[in-house]
Order: C-alpha cells, then sequence, then structure tokens
C-alpha cells in the first residue's frame, strides 16, 4: 500500500463524462489498497473564461479579486469529483486550499506555496477516504485567497506530494506523456520513456507547459518521483500496465551522457525585444536599464550588449508579452532622458525556440548546426542565449513553428 497523488489537468476534467472516468480510475487505484490525493484542475475552458469576464468589466482587474474569481473553477472541479466518487460507491472528501490549508505568500495570480497542513488529509485518508483538493489555490496570512500562475495544478500537486511525502505523483493530461517537443506543433514527436529532472527544468522555463516549472522546481527540490502520463487512455487499464506509462522524471542525471545530444526542443510565443539605441557606453548604464525594469517588477529573459560604436551602444533585451507596454513607458519615463539613449525601439512579435539536452555536456558542434540548420530555412537569428545544457535563440515569430520542425528533424529526433 502506497501512498500516492493523482492531478488530472483541465481536458482530463472537461465534461461530466470524463470527471465519471477519473473517478474510475481513482477508484481503481483506490481498491488497489492505495490511499489517494487527487488534485484536479478547473474543467477545461472554465479558467479562461472566469479572466475573460474580468476583462470584460476592467482592463486592470484587481488581482486579489481575480484569484477570488479564478479559484472557483477548482471548486467546482473537486466537489463535482467527489460526487462521483461517491456515486459509484467511493468515500470520498474535497476541499478547497485554504480548508487544508494551503498556505501562500500574497503575490495574487503567481503566488508561492508556503506550507501545507498534512493534518485533515492524513485522517481522512486513514478514514478510508479518497482526498480531493483543489489545484492552483491556496491563502494567504490574512485568509485571502491566491493563485499559483496558470497551470499551477501540477504544482499544488507536487506540493501536496511532497508535504504528504507520498510514494509517488502522477500528472495525467491529455498527452501521454513528454515528447522531445509539443506533439501538438510536430506530428513526428516522440514519447521519452524518462526525462532528467535538469533537461524537464529547462523545457518547462523555456516555454513547453506541460508542466508547469514550479511542479518541477518541487519535484527537484523533494526528489519526488512524478510521472506525466494520459488520462484518456482506458480507466479501467490494468495498473501495472498505467503505472509504468507515460515519463518519468528521473534523477540520474549521468544516465544519458553518451546517448543522443539533444533532448527536446521548446517554444515560446510568449516574448518581446527591447532596444535601447545610442547609449553611452559607461559604467552603470545596464543597471540604471535594467535596474528600472526591475523595479516594476518585470522579469528580464535575454540581454545582449552590443560593441559600442564612437562611445555609443545599443542594448537589447526580451521581456513577456504581458509586460512588454508597462516595460516601454518606463523607459520612456524614466529612464532614456537620465541615460541619455537616443531611441528606444520594439518588436512584440517574436519567439524564442530552445534545443534541451544533458548531451550537450559531452559534445561538441550544437550551437553550429542548430545555426546551419536554421540558416538554411532563411531564419534570421536576432538573439542567443545558452547554458551547459540549453541554447536559445529569438526569432521572428511567423518563423517560429517551421524553426521547431526543422530542428527536430536536423537532430533526428523522430527516431532517435
Ligand atoms: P493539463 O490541462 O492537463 O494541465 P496542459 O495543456 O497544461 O494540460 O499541458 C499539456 C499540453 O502540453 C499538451 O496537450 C501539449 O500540447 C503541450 N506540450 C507542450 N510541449 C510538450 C511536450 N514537450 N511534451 C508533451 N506535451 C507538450
Ligand atoms: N485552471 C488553471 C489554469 O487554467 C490551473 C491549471 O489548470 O493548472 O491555468
Ligand atoms: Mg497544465
Amino acid at each position: 500500500m502506497a501512498l500516492i497523488v493523482h492531478k488530472y489537468g483541465g481536458t482530463s476534467m472537461g465534461s461530466t463524462e470524463r470527471i465519471k472516468n477519473v473517478a474510475k480510475r481513482v477508484a481503481k487505484w483506490h481498491d488497489a489498497g492505495h490511499q489517494i490525493v487527487v488534485v484536479p484542475s478547473a474543467m477545461s475552458g472554465e479558467t479562461n473564461r472566469l479572466l475573460g469576464l474580468a476583462k470584460e468589466i476592467s482592463e486592470q482587474p484587481d488581482p486579489r479579486e481575480l484569484d477570488m474569481l479564478a479559484s472557483t473553477g477548482e471548486q467546482a472541479s473537486v466537489a463535482l469529483l467527489a460526487m462521483a466518487l461517491q456515486a459509484i460507491g467511493k468515500q470520498a472528501v474535497s476541499y478547497a486550499g485554504w480548508q487544508v490549508p494551503i498556505k501562500t505568500d500574497s503575490s495574487y495570480t503567481k503566488a508561492r506555496i508556503r506550507s501545507i497542513d498534512d493534518a485533515k488529509v492524513r485522517r481522512d485518508l486513514d478514514a478510508g477516504k479518497v482526498v480531493i483538493i483543489t489545484g492552483f489555490q491556496g491563502v494567504n496570512d490574512d485568509g485571502d485567497i491566491t493563485t499559483l500562475g496558470r497551470g499551477g495544478s501540477d504544482t499544488s500537486a507536487v506540493a501536496v506530494a511532497a508535504a504528504l511525502k507520498a510514494a509517488e505523483c502522477l500528472i495525467y493530461t491529455d498527452v501521454d506523456g513528454v515528447y522531445t517537443t509539443d506533439p501538438r506543433v510536430v506530428s513526428e514527436a516522440r514519447r521519452l520513456k524518462t526525462v532528467t529532472f535538469e533537461e524537464m527544468l529547462e523545457m518547462a522555463s523555456l516555454g513547453s507547459k506541460v508542466l508547469q516549472i514550479r511542479s518541477v522546481e518541487f519535484a527537484g527540490n523533494y526528489k519526488m518521483p512524478t510521472r506525466v502520463l494520459s488520462s484518456l487512455t482506458d480507466p479501467l487499464m490494468p495498473l501495472e500496465e498505467e503505472s509504468v506509462s507515460g515519463t518519468l522524471i528521473s534523477f540520474e542525471e549521468d544516465t544519458k551522457m553518451e546517448q543522443a545530444t539533444i533532448t527536446g526542443i521548446a517554444f515560446n510565443r510568449d516574448e518581446t525585444k527591447i532596444t535601447v539605441l545610442g547609449v553611452p557606453d559607461r559604467p552603470g548604464i545596464a543597471y540604471q536599464i535594467l535596474g528600472a525594469v526591475a523595479d516594476a517588477n518585470i522579469e528580464v529573459d535575454m540581454i545582449i550588449q552590443n560593441q559600442s560604436v564612437d562611445g555609443k551602444t545599443d542594448f537589447t533585451f526580451t521581456v513577456p508579452r504581458g509586460e512588454y507596454t508597462k516595460a516601454m513607458d518606463v523607459l520612456n519615463d524614466k529612464v532614456k532622458a537620465n541615460i541619455g539613449a537616443a531611441s528606444i525601439t520594439g518588436d512584440a512579435k517574436v519567439s524564442k525556440v530552445s534545443v534541451v539536452g544533458v548531451g550537450m555536456r559531452s559534445h561538441v558542434g550544437i550551437a553550429s548546426q542548430m545555426f546551419r540548420t536554421l540558416s538554411e530555412e532563411g531564419i534570421n537569428i536576432q538573439m542567443i542565449s545558452t547554458s551547459e545544457i540549453k541554447i536559445s535563440v529569438l526569432i521572428d515569430e511567423k518563423y517560429m513553428e517551421l524553426a521547431v520542425r526543422a530542428l527536430h528533424k536536423a537532430f533526428g529526433l523522430e527516431n532517435a
């Protein structure tokens, strides 16, 4: 007997029929003698619908009220799933984040989990109940509801698993594992049986939305065995088969060193590029530009500063699309005149494509192969950034899918 946490995403919870299937699957695991905690998302489309309503009322809704609103999607899901389990004879109880409680900080819409009280959950599990806890939400010290950012139910699930010292966290979704790239973009993408924790962390941070990055961080910090698998298979399929399906995040890093050079390709459309032109090339300039941006709570990703000509240089960096206007305003209002920049330009239609793999550590020539492939497709590279296990390029968004497909092929990912 083991304590296992299941997470079901929006598509998996997308209709009452699907919720009944989730209940059947959960009941199967419970019947096999396991203690089960389920962390579901809102039904697919529901969080978007709620946030859309908010936008109809106000351009800049109050973040506290946004969280109050967005969290209701998960509250509906947990109650429906509890009813579905009860309808097939299982004892089940649902809780909202504040009832557990899952305590977070007060950063509305992107809160971080601080602690999870396991007392109530353990009591229910010991009484033979399936416990269902809302994904995506928690409560701050003032008792206000917070949410963990889009895709945050993954993080709730792994954090709950860590708090309960679960044997495993199973992330059920609408694909049957982690692929070499998003199978919606490249139909030849291949499922990975295992992916190292480091690679998964890079892929999630570089835009692969199959797991929210913070869930991967939790899995790493607590060495929580975490598996991504499909909720769209027969819910009554044999448990032995299901429990080894999908993709396991592995913590054994060196097993793959000698294998394929590249493990996966990630991409992110949520990018914009800002260039401050004609800035004096002297100490403190980068700080004056990026300090002002950071003070406005805007996250900067890629950065380049050009060689100076006649003591003047250009400074370019990227910010997420949602922060573009704010960043441009900050630069124009607070920075431009102070540093004596000639002008500020921006491009809100860029995307980032990244190749990821621990194999890069022991292979040379990955960057040149990447750049050759892009040049053969006539794709201009605007910025480059690298780490030990990834190379990212910024390109015009209209070439993004072409770039992903070409790189997937060039690195032999479909038949590796
Ligand atoms: P859920 O609602 O279950 O949380 P998400 O939509 O958040 O599901 O994440 C699953 C989706 O992630 C898939 O449908 C797929 O399109 C996308 N995805 C992006 N990159 C990958 C990848 N490398 N492997 C698998 N799926 C990926
Ligand atoms: N329902 C939330 C969202 O759509 C959280 C999640 O699904 O993980 O972002
Ligand atoms: Mg998700």
